[in-house]
């Protein structure tokens, strides 16, 4: 009986650093891959550790910020808000995205319509369908504008129009066959998008309208939004000051009054990456004024 040939990269990693969660001698292939074993559990805790030190990293630049622009300006705000950003660049959407989605979609719309034959698709009980921002206050609103989307780069190429989300929306377009479902969010594909976000997200919002999102998209709130809302309705400021930080870099800053007038301190311009490489920045008007 012959011996089994060890692949090379499963060999201890000679001279490699140790695990740096459970110090675990690794293997050559884990050496190179991060600073952990390949346990889902130290990856796990890496993962979370890297994430802490990121927001602690945001923290303290937010800070800085506000106090640098408190000295310059007296005042932005009677409140500060932290929320993230989205800071990728805007490409044409490849074919290997839009394949990936075209897959996703015809998979999920199958097994929707095969749940909705056999009754055992979700009720409609909760769906989210029209603006969540509508009866929000202004300074609410403003905080996923001046965001831009970051929770949206979970879309990747799904855009939760998955196993849990589709079966609503198949059920709130009775009469219309899969074919012409699949082919109603084909059309919506835009040419462009954030290269590392959902495939409907380009650099002026969703391009889906809120009928065909998903429940998800339409009520989603995340963890700084909703800091934001409780400080918000305890503190009814007369205004805010919104700071955009993600990865330590302040993306974006706005003043926000209580009635909705939005004005930007600070704007970064959305990379445009063109298909030959070259890349084109817009210059935002970082002195305007908007309404929220
Ligand atoms: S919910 Fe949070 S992550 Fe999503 S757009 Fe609003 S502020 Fe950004
Ligand atoms: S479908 Fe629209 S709202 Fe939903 S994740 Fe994609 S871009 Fe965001
Ligand atoms: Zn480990």
């Amino acid at each position: 009986m012959g011996s089994r040939a060890v692949p090379v990269n499963a060999l201890p990693g000679q001279g490699s650093a140790p695990c740096a969660i459970c110090g675990a001698a690794r293997t050559r292939h884990e050496a190179v891959s991060g600073p952990t074993c390949a346990s889902l559990a130290c990856r796990t805790r890496i993962a979370i550790q890297r994430r802490e030190e990121i927001d602690k990293a945001d923290q303290n630049v937010f800070r800085q910020y506000v106090e640098q622009q408190d000295a310059a300006m007296r005042s932005c705000g009677d409140l500060a808000i932290r929320v993230p950003f989205m800071d990728c660049p805007v490409v044409p959407l490849p074919e290997r995205r839009k394949a990936a989605f075209r897959q996703s979609l015809k998979k999920y719309l199958r097994r929707a319509f095969q749940a909705i034959g056999t009754d055992e698709s979700v009720s409609d009980d909760g769906e989210a369908t029209g603006d969540p921002d509508a009866q929000a206050s202004a300074p609410l609103r403003a905080t996923c504008i001046a965001c831009g989307g970051h929770c949206c780069r979970q879309g990747s190429t799904h855009a939760f129009l998955d196993e849990i989300y589709l079966p609503r929306l198949v059920r709130g377009r009775p009469g219309d066959s899969a074919a012409r479902i699949y082919r109603d969010y084909l059309a919506r594909l835009p040419r462009e998008s954030y290269s590392e976000s959902c495939v409907f997200h380009t650099a002026g919002g969703c391009a889906l309208p809120r009928r065909m999102r998903a429940h998800i998209c339409n009520s989603f709130s995340c963890a700084r939004r909703q800091d934001a809302e409780k400080q918000l309705s305890e503190q009814q400021p007369a205004s805010v000051f919104i700071v955009a930080i993600d990865s330590g870099v302040v993306g974006s800053a706005a003043q926000v009054t209580a009635d909705g007038h939005m004005r930007w301190l600070r704007l970064k311009p959305i990379e445009q990456v063109e298909p030959s490489g070259g890349n084109e920045r817009i210059e935002p008007d970082e002195q305007s004024g908007s309404t929220v």
